[in-house]
């Protein structure tokens, strides 16, 4: 079990861990407060923030270099006993009507989140995941072409996620887990909670990949980020329609229409105002008869 953590996405980050191809990783993370919150008597403003957003890594997976793509694959995600939820200073759509600054402690009771007087099923899922970038260094906070805070609610336990590599190794790294976070986490926050996930982690050799792709049971995603949300769906357009291209042997256009026809434009992350980029995805339906979008082939 991993238990090193880091605070930026980086080629200079030392791995803590070598794997080969096809081996199974488990990884220890700090929730995104670095755990410093633990009573709902403790605000967000409280804490020191040079230790938020921790992830636990990197790895460095043997034979995974630059123009390779990351495959990993989420095989579980187990969650402690209570979560964190806030409101974040100057963050997301209601807080000019909702200006105070709270902490909720939520527990988990056999697999119910418990909010004031109700409860509804946890849905695990990882914020912070993906590679270092190809230049300079990220924090865990932010997102990019190299994957980090996605804040994806459907990068959960049975799904893929695919990353452009950049750097010999890949150092793949991951952290901040959610217990349940509603698209557009517009408060800021996620019910953020420690835990342990447990991946797969294999390498496609020489695939052109720009952005992160998550492969869920009946889904295809592009997942991109801007400060301008316009921007990020175009990104994780472009990219789709390049993959469709490429897997369906569709042109450009027709690729354009059928995304168009049967795609689905979805935010991960849109707490605007505040300084975190936009996250989006743009998904199509697996098909049947039809290659992955992203084969060892292509
Ligand atoms: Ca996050
Ligand atoms: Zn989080």
């Amino acid at each position: 079990m991993i238990r090193d953590y880091v605070y930026e996405f980086s080629s200079k980050n030392e791995p803590v861990k070598r794997v080969k191809k096809g081996e199974i990783v488990t990884f220890k993370t700090l929730d995104c407060f670095s755990n410093q919150i633990t009573t709902e008597e403790q605000l967000i403003t409280g804490i020191d923030f040079n230790r938020v957003n921790p992830a636990t890594g990197p790895v460095y997976v043997e034979d995974a270099k630059a123009g390779d793509v990351l495959v990993v694959d989420i095989l579980k995600i187990d969650v402690e006993q209570a979560g964190i939820a806030s409101t974040l200073p100057e963050t997301g759509p209601l807080i000019h009507r909702t200006g105070e600054l709270r902490t909720k402690v939520l527990p988990i009771k056999d697999g119910n989140i418990v909010f004031n007087d109700i409860e509804f099923p946890i849905n695990p899922m990882i914020g912070v995941i993906g590679v270092a970038p190809k230049e300079g260094e990220v924090p865990c906070g932010f997102p990019g072409a190299h994957g980090g805070n996605m804040d994806c609610n459907k990068i959960v336990a049975n799904s893929r996620v695919y990353f452009p590599v950049s750097v010999p190794g890949a150092l793949f790294q991951l952290g901040d887990l959610h217990a349940s976070m509603g698209d557009g986490e517009i408060s800021g926050t996620g019910v953020e909670i420690g835990g342990e996930v447990k991946v797969k982690l294999d390498v496609i050799e020489d695939f052109q990949l720009e952005w992160p792709v998550l492969e869920t049971e009946d889904m295809w995603y592009v997942i991109a980020s801007d400060d301008n949300i316009e921007l990020a769906l175009r990104y994780a357009c472009e990219q789709m329609q390049s993959l469709i291209n490429r897997a369906y042997g569709w042109d450009m256009t027709d690729a354009y229409i059928y995304m168009s026809i049967r795609g689905s434009f979805e935010i991960c992350q849109a707490c605007k105002p505040s300084g975190f980029p936009a996250v989006v995805r743009f998904g199509v339906p697996k098909i049947e008869e039809k290659p992955g979008l992203i084969s060892s082939k292509a």
